[in-house]
């Protein structure tokens, strides 16, 4: 029997198992396919400031985290929001960004492959680049060093008796023991929840990325994002660069997206802000779904109405930049050491039907 279960190896559920390893707690750790396959594994590879206020903590504490395992280093790359209106009000408040007005010329001389035209806003202090399954795979490497037992390939279900978590069964058929059970399984957190359907905090909004190699010697320096874009084509501008690749993107659509049509869509809506994408070489095209809830933040700690059941999942479009911190808060939840913040109970009003 392990202290703790948790259903999910996205970065929430490693970093949860993590913080309850470190915490001295015995940790059993199921997933379905394999570390990082879904959407914590096919992101868009940074690790940004989700720009409000509530979620602000959690980005602060995850970089933290994030720089403690050597995911990220010190100084943030930057963040270029282009666009004919991007708006700097809306940043003032957090002056830790330290952003910077820039209008056609100064925003060509810091991002030369970026179209005539364009002003914008550098946002110096956030925009950390990572492989968008860098820090998941750390995570779990980390909470295997602590003695929790990562099993990939299961797909489990939550176990409940009378009103109680009792663990959790995988479909190999074997039982995992607890009376803890943790379900960090993203946008399939509700239907582990309640496989009955009428408890649906957390949905699934699909996102495609394409990964393309620029030609030589050219370089993307910034992450580089539409501020506030249309989304009348459901797919607006973004594009982060790694040390091989720069990943474009993204779409947005509750439905399974179709991959090779948004794909050309979303090179042609890049090759408008950076030109060069137009003799790029694509490299691969991704599809994954982010946890969303409909207040837009993240759900953390005891289910209403099983005993024993935690939840943490719904962390949107910034589950790389935030789920670190809420692995962390979901651990002090499940061992009683520290409760979960107001705005993120899984009990909030804004989550009443
Ligand atoms: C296109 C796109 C781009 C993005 N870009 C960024 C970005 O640049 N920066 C950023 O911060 N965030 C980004 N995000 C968001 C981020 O990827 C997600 O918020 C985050 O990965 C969610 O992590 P998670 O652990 O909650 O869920 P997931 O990564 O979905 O992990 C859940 C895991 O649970 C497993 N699972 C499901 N059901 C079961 C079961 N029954 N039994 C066992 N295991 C199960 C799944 O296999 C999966 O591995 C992006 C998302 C998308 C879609």
């Amino acid at each position: 029997m392990s202290d703790v279960v948790v259903i999910g190896g996205g970065i929430v559920g490693t970093a949860a198992a993590l913080f309850l390893a470190e915490a001295g707690a015995s940790v059993t750790l199921l997933e379905a396919e394999a570390v990082a396959a879904a959407a914590s594994g096919r992101n868009a590879g940074s690790i940004q400031h989700p720009l409000d206020a509530a979620r602000a903590e959690l980005y602060e504490e995850s970089v933290a985290i994030h720089r403690r395992f050597g995911v990220i280093g010190e100084r943030a790359a930057g963040l270029l929001a282009v666009g004919p209106d991007a708006a700097e009000a809306e940043v003032a408040a957090f002056a830790g960004l330290r952003a910077e007005a820039l209008d056609s010329d100064a925003l060509r001389a810091i991002e030369p492959e970026a179209a005539e035209g364009l002003s914008g806003v550098l946002l110096h202090g956030t925009g950390f680049p990572a492989h968008p399954a860098a820090a998941t795979r750390r995570l779990a490497e980390e909470a295997r060093a602590r003695g929790a037992e990562i099993v990939e390939g299961v797909r489990a279900t939550v176990e409940v008796r009378d009103g109680r978590a009792v663990g959790a069964r995988g479909a190999d058929g074997k039982d995992h023991a607890s009376d803890r059970v943790l379900v960090a399984a993203g946008p399939w957190s509700s239907t582990l929840i309640d496989p009955g359907g009428a408890w649906t905090p957390v949905g699934a909004l699909w996102g495609v990325t394409v990964q393309v190699a620029l030609p030589p010697g050219r370089r993307v320096a910034h992450r580089v994002e539409e501020w506030d874009g249309p989304f009348a084509s459901g797919v607006q501008f973004e594009a982060t660069p790694l040390d091989d690749v720069v990943v474009l993107g993204a779409s947005r659509s509750t439905a399974t997206p179709d991959e090779d049509a948004l794909a050309a869509e979303i090179l042609a809506r890049a090759a408008r802000f950076l030109p060069v994408v137009a003799e790029a070489t694509t490299v691969a095209v991704r599809a994954c779904a982010r946890p969303l809830t409909p207040d837009g933040l993240p759900l953390l700690g005891p289910v209403p109405g099983v005993q024993g059941l935690h939840v943490a999942a719904g962390h949107g479009a910034y589950g790389i930049s935030l789920g670190p911190a809420s692995g962390r808060i979901a651990a002090d939840a499940l061992l009683d050491r520290a409760p979960v913040p107001a705005a993120f109970r899984a009990d909030r009003e804004a989550l009443r039907p």
